[in-house]
């Protein structure tokens, strides 16, 4: 039988490469959006002529009624969920000072509390087959920190502090839980950045240049066929930052 995954924000940047990577795996796909549906249906249509499994479902992933009726729809229809990804995230560049309570909520929200929400949510399931696989897409601001960017560090800090306790978790039931930190990638997270913010990242890079979509979705392949790998944060980043 097929695997089942759930990729959430995979409308566009490495949510959309993870989802084609799983799809031509032979994976089935639902790949999760909030408010794009033309990038979602195009992703979809684009799949589909190529004979993939592909499905596409909406929800605002910050909510837990939403992150409850994505996971309702993929059991009720496919009947199991072997992978899920972890991927829809918002950043924000403010001073501490700047920063207000809803700014605040809406980064949790988002970022955090969605993650901890779909883990609860497919969880039963997966625990009940004794197989699964959680990937977080956390960031290497998680780890080291970044100026301005305080909360959105905050939470991929915190994405990985699940990582390693719900590993420790649900182990025992063979279920794998990791997180990828990205370094610099090129999506629209980061449109904003002049070219000389971006050079000065490439000098700063053994590997010579920022990361791309691409190279997220490598790594993913590679961890939804490891047997050995949990609890575990891998930075892909080119060695612009090594801890
Ligand atoms: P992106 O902005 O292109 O993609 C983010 C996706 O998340 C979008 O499709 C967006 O619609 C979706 N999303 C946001 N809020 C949502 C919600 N409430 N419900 C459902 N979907 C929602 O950026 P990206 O670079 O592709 O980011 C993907 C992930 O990678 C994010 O978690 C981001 O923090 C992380 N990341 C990115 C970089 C980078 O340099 N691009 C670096 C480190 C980590």
């Amino acid at each position: 039988m097929n695997k089942v995954a759930i990729v959430t924000g995979a409308s566009r940047g490495i949510g959309k490469e993870i989802a084609k990577m799983l799809a031509n795996e032979g994976i089935q796909v639902i790949a999760n959006y909030n408010k794009s549906e033309e990038k979602a249906l195009k992703l979809k249509k684009d799949l589909e002529e190529q004979g993939k499994l592909i499905d596409i479902f909406k929800a605002d992933v910050s909510k837990q009624e939403e992150c409850e009726s994505l996971v309702k729809y993929t059991l009720e229809k496919y009947n199991k969920i072997d992978i899920l990804i972890n991927n829809a995230g918002i950043d924000q560049y403010k001073l501490i000072t700047e920063v207000t309570k809803q700014d605040w909520e809406d980064m949790l929200n988002t970022n955090l509390y969605s993650a901890f929400c779909m883990c609860q949510q497919v969880l039963p399931n997966m625990i009940h087959n004794k197989s699964g696989r959680i990937i977080n897409i956390s960031s290497i601001w998680g780890i080291v920190g970044a100026s301005q960017e305080i909360v959105y560090s905050i939470t991929k800090a915190g994405l990985d502090a699940l990582t390693k306790s719900l590993a420790k978790e649900v182990g025992p039931s063979n279920i794998k839980v990791n997180s990828i930190a990205p370094g610099l990638i090129d999506t629209d997270m980061n449109k904003d950045l002049t070219e000389d913010e971006v050079k000065y990242v490439i000098d700063q890079t053994p590997l010579e240049r920022i990361g791309k979509p691409q190279d997220i979705a490598k790594c993913i392949k590679w961890l939804i066929e490891d047997d050995f790998t949990t609890g575990q944060i891998i930075s892909i980043n080119g060695g612009w930052i090594i801890t």
